[in-house]
């Protein structure tokens, strides 16, 4: 970047040397008139073609549309310039790599989902791969439960599927959605391939027990594995990752590598060293809510819907339970404020949370083993990030690439997290097997960037849903209902509430169960086996105008009024809640520029 600066402070000041301000006048005119002449040529020709086309208005809107399609030209015109312009400056400014061997091919920092699955595909692909996790005993993390057919798909793909055989996985079938006193069974559609109508299957496990399938994978698929702590990146020439130092006792170690994968997990201090933050909310996750999680023993067969993740939409947020073993059930219940000081405190406190302002809304026969956990203190508490993902603009230095929760997060009510990460190691891998010389900085870089926009379909798919869904399921309000309750023992009713998300969060329930499309397209998204953020967009869309009929038709001629305004609010809301989503994923840009569309965060998030 540096040669770069310099050329762009040193022209202006030649100029004002060089030049008085009457000739600055008279260039700055004679471009003026330059480019309205051609112009007024360009808007002449395109309305003689207009007028060619039968197209025959009055002067005044001939000359309008000419103006409207002319200007669209030049913002195309424009664009393809910018994105050239952009190209051939990143490969001036490409850094001079020391020509010193590497002693591996990749470097892979943190040996969690992401790490084990891209060491153990490089590896099978014959790529000399050492992978560095801090700590190799079996992790005991709520996170990384519910694998969505879609990832069970890649994970096969990647050679891995036998990662999810013997960790006691239970099979999952779809989700039963539960709101007041009405509930909608959603399931998985059927299997495009299969003859028989099957329909797709997610699997749901014990994080640590999948880890640890996936180390022994990644080790016996020729990636060296090794416990250490990685301290930080090599960067000695500015702008190019060259290598990671790690602790080894009381000594710090280099190891380098011709690329450096970051894949450290969500809130990852490398992350914000080598990713700008002109996006979205920025290269920090915000921190959108937090999981309060229990582990519900010898409850599977207990589930109002066995075999499915149940979402009760309670007043406040949602609460899933789901199978995470063939007998055990996890129960994660949505605290929508992103303060931890917001949280009830441990002990009495949260025990008065738990027992009397959520578990009244569980099922009953579920209330046993709740209380049981409650009462033994088995409680944690998961922070829910979102970040969007990484676009070959954000990335800052060359070398290096950002996988998994390093570099992108959504809110996991979807559990979407893993399917990203296992898609974008299959693209990864792709990208990286096509290099021909790993020395080459410019033939790296060109293929991380290759990445990064191959992996957007898949992932904003997912990342869309997921971050509208919360923000729908959970109503803006934060704590606040908790609050009133412990101060005043007042219990939220969402049902009667009337602000735009609830509207739409009672939309979305009446669209499901609609059933037919309205089901299996919202499925195949969530589920992860449909990558198409326009087909999202599209049912999101008619979640709203379907809903709005409905107010309509339900407020009858009487409440026509009512039914309007509320419908007009829905729409209103939806669009405010989408477009920053769609901007923050780089998609439609000419629609919703990122720069305009930027999320704001509300007051209950925490950056
Ligand atoms: C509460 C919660 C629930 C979730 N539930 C689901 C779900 O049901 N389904 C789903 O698909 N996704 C879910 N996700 C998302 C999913 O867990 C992540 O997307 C996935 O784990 C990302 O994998 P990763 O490899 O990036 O990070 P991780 O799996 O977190 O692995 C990061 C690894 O890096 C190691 N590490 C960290 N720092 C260093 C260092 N300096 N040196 C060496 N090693 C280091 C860590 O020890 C860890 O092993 C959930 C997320 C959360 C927060």
């Amino acid at each position: 970047m540096a040669p770069m600066k310099t050329a762009a402070v040193t022209t202006p000041a030649t100029t004002t040397t060089t030049t008085t301000p009457v000739t600055t006048t008279a260039l700055l005119q004679n471009v003026q008139s330059t480019l309205s002449k051609s112009l007024d040529t360009s808007l002449n020709v395109i309305g003689k073609q207009l007028q060619t086309l039968g197209v025959n208005l009055p002067q005044d809107q001939q000359e309008k549309l000419s103006m409207a399609v002319g200007l669209t030209g030049v913002g195309a015109t424009l664009y393809i310039l910018n994105k050239i312009c952009s190209k051939i400056m990143r490969m001036l400014t490409l850094p001079k790599p020391s020509f010193a061997k590497k002693d591996y091919d990749v470097v892979i920092v943190g040996g969690g989902i992401g790490g084990c699955a891209l060491g153990s595909a490089l590896s099978k692909a014959g790529k000399n791969v050492l992978v560095l996790e801090r700590d190799m005993s079996e992790p005991d993390r709520i996170i990384g439960e519910l694998l969505q057919p879609g990832g069970v798909q890649h994970l096969k793909d990647l050679g891995l599927g036998h990662c999810l055989e013997g960790i006691d996985a239970a099979r999952v079938f779809g989700y039963q959605v539960f709101y007041g006193d009405e509930q909608v069974n959603l399931p998985y559609p059927a299997d495009s391939n299969s003859k028989v109508g099957e329909k797709v299957e997610g699997r749901s496990f014990h994080y640590g027990r999948f880890i640890m399938n996936l180390r022994r994978a990644c080790e016996q698929d020729g990636a060296k594995i090794l416990e250490r702590t990685v301290v930080s990146l090599i960067e000695k020439t500015p702008g190019l990752i060259e290598g990671v130092q790690y602790k080894e006792g009381d000594a710090t170690v280099e190891a380098t590598g011709n690329i450096v994968v970051v894949c450290n997990g969500a809130g990852s201090s490398y992350t914000r060293q080598v990713r700008s933050d002109k996006v979205g909310s920025g290269n920090k996750p915000l921190v959108v809510s937090q999981f309060i999680g229990l582990e519900l023993a010898a409850s599977a067969d207990k589930l109002p819907r066995p075999n499915h993740g149940n979402v009760f939409l309670l007043p406040d947020a949602p609460c899933l339970l789901y199978p995470n073993s063939t007998t055990t059930v996890r129960c994660l219940i949505d605290f929508p404020d992103g303060d931890a000081n917001k949280l009830p405190k441990r002990g009495e406190e949260m025990a008065k949370y738990l027992l009397e302002y959520i578990m009244p809304h569980l099922p009953e026969n579920l209330h046993e083993s709740f209380k049981a956990e409650v009462d033994a203190g088995r409680i944690k508490v998961v922070q829910n990030r979102e970040m969007p993902g990484e676009t070959p603009e954000s990335l800052t230095k060359k070398g290096v690439v950002l996988i998994g929760d390093a570099m992108n997060c959504r809110h996991p009510i979807t559990g979407g997290g893993m399917t990203v990460t296992f898609s974008d190691c299959k693209e990864l891998v792709k990208a990286i097997v096509q290099i021909k010389d790993l020395n080459c900085v410019s033939e790296v870089d060109e293929a991380i960037q290759s990445f990064y926009v191959n992996r957007s379909k898949v992932a904003s798919t997912i990342n869309i849903l997921a971050n509208a869904l919360y923000s729908i399921f959970a109503p803006p309000s934060g704590s606040k209902s908790w609050e009133a309750y412990k101060s005043e023992g007042k219990k939220p009713d969402a049902l009667s509430n009337n602000d735009s998300m609830s509207i739409m969060r009672r939309a979305v329930f009446g669209y499901f169960k609609k059933g037919g499309i309205c089901q299996t397209g919202p499925l195949s998204l969530l589920s992860g086996i449909w990558h198409s953020p326009y087909g999202l967009i599209a049912h999101f869309f008619s979640v709203a105008v379907i809903g709005s009929v409905d107010l309509i038709k339900e407020g009858g001629i009487l409440g026509i009024f009512g039914s309007i305004y509320k419908s007009l609010k829905m729409i209103t809301g939806a669009t405010t809640l989408i477009a920053p989503l769609i901007a923050e994923e780089r998609l439609l840009s000419c629609i919703f520029p990122g720069f305009i569309w930027r999320r704001k965060p509300l007051p209950h998030h925490q950056k």
